[in-house]
């Protein structure tokens, strides 16, 4: 089993002629929402990509629509809690340009008890994978209870922030940045990627593909991005991170695991949208043969 202790936001989208100035008042030209947040995007990933995957999160009242979303694409929601607060969501403005501005509400998704996560992963043991993200409460605890129960901790480091991912690093098989994270942790911990006190490490590169280091061994594994026409890189991250979390939990080799992954957020950016137009493991198989 994949356990995801991740976010599940309300994405709000506005088209606006530009984006409001301060004091401005604008209306929009179009409105959608849609499911959203990292760890939504990656349970649903993992779900195309055929794997067993039971979400960790909460949601409040408002956010009934959101797991039923999560469930029809397959994710086990048994441990989203029902939180009082709003759940989370995001207010996303899009201007004619392609500009955007957003403002996140974290709401329920910070309102995760330990309790809550330690209950859910009392079955888990060597075997399960963790997935998290920094979009929710208790990774730390997460990630430690889950190393302790011998589970493959995989931490998609993003939204970036050091200190969070300084705190959860000793807990971790697996950490997954792009290219600008892994600049800032290098830049704040002064060293390499090799310096760092985690055993793996899954640089993706945008259109160039991704590297996986193996810091102990000194051994890195590259794997060149798919030649696509982008429209849309919006959750190619998450794709790929649920792509190869679920391919390795599958048992398929570091190598085959990246193509696999690679291949799934090549075809997702050259779909506009985000969790709704993430491939199914039949359309990424496909696309390989
Ligand atoms: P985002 O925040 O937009 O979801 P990210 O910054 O987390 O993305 P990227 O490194 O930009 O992550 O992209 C993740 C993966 O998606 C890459 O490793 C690559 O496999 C694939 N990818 C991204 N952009 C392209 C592209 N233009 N062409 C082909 N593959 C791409």
């Amino acid at each position: 089993m994949i356990y995801n202790l991740g976010s599940i936001n309300a994405d709000h989208v506005y088209r606006l002629a530009h984006l409001p100035a301060p004091g401005e008042t604008l209306a929009a030209q179009t409105y959608a929402v849609g499911l959203g947040g990292k760890g939504a995007n990656q349970s649903v990933a993992i779900a195309r990509a055929g794997g067993s995957v039971r979400h960790i999160g909460a949601i409040g009242p408002d956010g009934r629509w959101m797991v039923d979303r999560l469930a029809a694409a397959g994710v086990d929601c048994s441990a989203v809690a029902d939180a009082d607060a709003a759940s989370g969501h995001a207010i996303i403005n899009v201007d004619d340009a392609g500009e955007n501005a957003i403002v996140i509400y974290p709401g329920a998704n910070r309102a995760l008890g330990a309790d809550h996560v330690r209950q859910a992963l009392a079955q888990a043991g060597a075997g399960d994978t963790l997935i998290l993200q920094n979009e929710t409460a208790c990774q730390v605890e997460a990630a430690r209870f889950a190393q302790e129960q011998g589970l493959f901790v995989v931490y998609s480091a993003a939204p970036f922030e050091a200190e969070a991912v300084r705190a959860v690093l000793p807990y971790l098989s697996l950490l997954i940045v792009n290219e600008v994270e892994a600049a800032q942790l290098c830049s704040e911990m002064n060293g390499t990627l090799a310096d760092l006190p985690v055993e793996n490490v899954l640089v993706t590169l945008g259109a160039k593909g991704a590297a996986w280091y193996d810091t102990a061994r000194g051994h890195e594994i590259r794997v060149a991005g798919f030649p696509v026409k982008a429209v849309d890189t919006t959750g190619a991250g998450d794709t790929y991170a649920g792509y190869l979390v679920a391919a390795l939990a599958e048992g398929l080799a570091v190598k085959e695991a990246m193509r696999l992954a690679g291949a799934a957020a090549a075809i997702k950016v050259t779909r506009p949208g985000t969790a709704d137009v993430i491939p199914t493991r039949v359309e990424v198989d496909d696309f390989l043969a």
